[in-house]
């Protein structure tokens, strides 16, 4: 960590320090150089990604949306409310993990579609044929072929 004061590399640690929350960590810094002290602190990056559309456009990603795209997929299938949530804190996870600022909604897309696939075959190919929009006729047997 570089001095703020004399852009030093050589700068130390000398105290560490939990918040009351326990979710971020304040740490004393000293600089070898100029002997000065600073302070930083230190948080997880736990945000969702931003989505990049196909056109390019970015938009913060929504719980809101995702919900709805399942939703529309599912409409009168037979699945619970409670797998619905699981599948939903799955892509959630997932997203969390990769740690990417931005994310092209086409990653996303395909997420909704491994967890369709777990959840309801039906609803998979309602989500597949818009989601993909059958351009051609071999987009379609492939999904066909990946329920076998
Ligand atoms: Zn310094």
């Amino acid at each position: 960590m570089k001095c703020p004061f004399c852009n030093a590399t050589d700068t130390q640690v000398i105290d560490s320090r939990v918040n009351d929350e326990g979710d971020s960590i304040r740490r004393r810094r000293r600089c070898n150089s100029c002997d000065k002290r600073f302070t930083t602190y230190e948080t997880a990056d736990l945000r969702l990604p931003q989505v990049v559309k196909s056109n390019g456009n970015r938009e913060e990603f929504s719980d809101g949306k995702l919900r709805d795209g399942f939703l529309r997929a599912l409409h009168k299938r037979p699945v619970s409310a409670e797998l619905l949530e699981e599948a939903l804190h799955h892509i959630r996870s997932k997203l969390l993990v990769l740690g990417e600022r931005e994310v092209p909604a086409r990653q996303i897309g395909e997420l909704v579609m491994a967890e369709l696939r777990k959840l309801d075959k039906v609803a998979y190919i309602r989500f597949a044929s818009i989601y993909r929009s059958f351009q051609d006729a071999d987009d379609f047997r492939d999904v066909l072929k990946d329920l076998k």
